[in-house]
């Protein structure tokens, strides 16, 4: 059985407040029983005291025992709840309650019995008797005997305390349960509405249905928490899906444009509309290379897939591999009338320190892939340095070019796949976008970073962080 919020959170509360509420009357009524209790037995002492002392001085002022004070004495303690016996030293009876008026003293014995079992049926007190000399100078002039509700009992204006304060700690409990129910109410809607819109979120992404975001106001930190995470995820998906239409689309877009080339090339030979010639046949060929490339580039594609990637370290010459490198561009940089410079710094003893602990041929495709980025995408006499540098347990290599730069709206995603910053720019340059998420993925996995700059015009500079060490 599964319950809703709002079930479980106005349970919740009414469950508190019935709680809190009988733990206010248990407390209360203990506590007030104790009290009240020890007054009791006070009073009953303090008045008994009392009496003994009047009833001594009255029989020394008058010379004995006389109706005339021992009404007033007798009816007065009647009135607070004892009934008094008095018998001078012969053991005869002078004054009793009983005698005097019966029937108020069954009334007063009922009337108290009645209070107190009304106040609680636990209620186990009887009628008891106490007898208390009467002295004169330390002659015994009789014997007193009260009567009284034992061990202790309320009067009716004790009770009605009692029974209002109970009133008033009942009704707060009401009102706080009408308060809870509203409350678990209010609450639940405050939560359960966000929720119920980030779970239909979820459910539409399930479909595929990635636009739209969760805007609603949320006040609940960790809901707001899951409600960005949900619109993070939707705009990742989105993302995700847009790369992929844009990957179908690149993919069969640059495979028809050769295909085509070569398809209408064999066509005019074959039908004998061109004579077969080896340039024809080498402009075939290169078509041929261009289709078998971009496979490469999307077979490359597995490596940023692959979260995994082995590498296999060791120590080597950057200066050495970089050289390399640079000379592979030699025909670009000669036909575009480049400048291309590579920095090693010097030991103070005047010895290159270029030595670099990273996968050798790993490093070999990022040096590859930027370096033909930044001659492709530089215009004739424009400059290309690259820098190795050590910094702390770093090793520092910068790639930067004078050439066209990248605008602001693409530098964000350049690293991301098949992204190409300039469509009909790239179409021309044969490049799919591809080169600069691979260059990520494998700077990644050596622990370390890569970072771009670049204004659109003026030129770029890659920075690549590898940890030594
Ligand atoms: P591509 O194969 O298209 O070169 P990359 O992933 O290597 O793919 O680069 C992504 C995009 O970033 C390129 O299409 C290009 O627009 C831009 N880019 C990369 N390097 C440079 C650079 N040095 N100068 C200008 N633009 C660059």
């Amino acid at each position: 059985m599964r319950y809703s919020l709002k079930q479980r959170l106005t349970v919740s509360y009414i469950i508190i407040v019935i709680a809190s509420i009988g733990f206010a009357i248990l407390f209360a009524n203990v506590g007030i029983k104790n009290q009240f209790k020890r007054y009791a037995i006070q009073k009953q002492e303090k008045e008994t005291a009392e009496i003994v002392n009047l009833i001594q001085l009255k029989y020394e002022e008058e010379g004995g025992f006389s109706s005339h004070y021992l009404d007033l004495i007798g009816m007065n303690a009647l009135q607070n709840g004892m009934t008094v016996v008095i018998k001078d030293s012969g053991n005869k009876t002078v004054w009793s309650a009983y005698e005097h008026n019966n029937g108020l003293c069954q009334a007063m014995i009922q009337n108290m019995t009645i209070n107190m079992s009304s106040y609680s049926n636990k209620w186990d007190g009887k009628y008891e008797e106490r007898t208390y000399a009467l002295k004169l100078k330390n002659s015994e002039i009789g014997v007193l005997t009260t009567g009284f509700m034992g061990p202790y009992y309320f009067n009716d204006e004790e009770l009605i305390f009692i029974k209002a304060l109970n009133s008033i700690l009942l009704f707060t409990g009401a009102a706080s349960l009408l308060l809870a129910f509203a409350l678990g109410i209010i609450m639940s809607a405050r939560l359960s509405s966000p929720l119920i819109k980030i779970s239909e979120k979820a459910l539409a992404l399930a479909k595929g249905e990635y636009r739209g975001r969760i805007t609603e106001e949320v006040n609940t930190r960790e809901i707001k928490i899951l409600a960005d995470t949900m619109n993070q995820l939707s705009e990742a998906l989105s993302d995700k899906d847009r790369l992929r239409k844009q990957l179908t689309q690149d993919v069969a877009h640059e495979l028809r444009t050769p295909l085509t080339s070569v398809q209408g090339h064999m066509e005019a030979m074959l039908d004998g509309v061109w004579e077969l010639s080896t340039e024809r046949l080498e402009s075939c060929y290169e078509e041929i290379l261009r289709i078998k490339k971009l496979i490469g580039s999307i077979e490359d594609l597995s490596v940023i897939e692959d979260k995994n990637i082995i590498l296999h370290l060791e120590e080597f010459e950057f200066q050495k591999l970089a050289g390399r490198m640079i000379h592979n561009y030699e025909n670009d940089i000669v036909e575009k009338n480049m400048t291309i410079r590579l920095n090693v710094p010097m030991s103070s003893e005047g010895v290159k320190d270029d030595m670099l602990y990273a996968d050798k041929d790993k490093i070999c495709q990022v040096l590859n892939n930027l370096l033909s980025n930044a001659v492709k995408y530089s215009d004739k006499g424009a400059e290309i340095n690259i820098t190795f540098g050590k910094e702390e347990k770093q090793a520092i290599i910068r790639v930067t070019d004078t050439g066209m730069g990248i605008s602001e709206v693409d530098l964000p995603h350049i690293f991301e796949r098949f992204y190409r910053a300039d469509k009909s720019r790239n179409r021309n340059t044969g490049g799919a976008g591809i080169g600069l998420a691979i260059t990520e993925a494998i700077i990644k996995a050596h622990g370390g970073s890569i970072t771009v700059n670049s204004k659109y015009g003026e030129g770029t500079e890659f920075t690549i962080t590898l940890p030594q060490g």
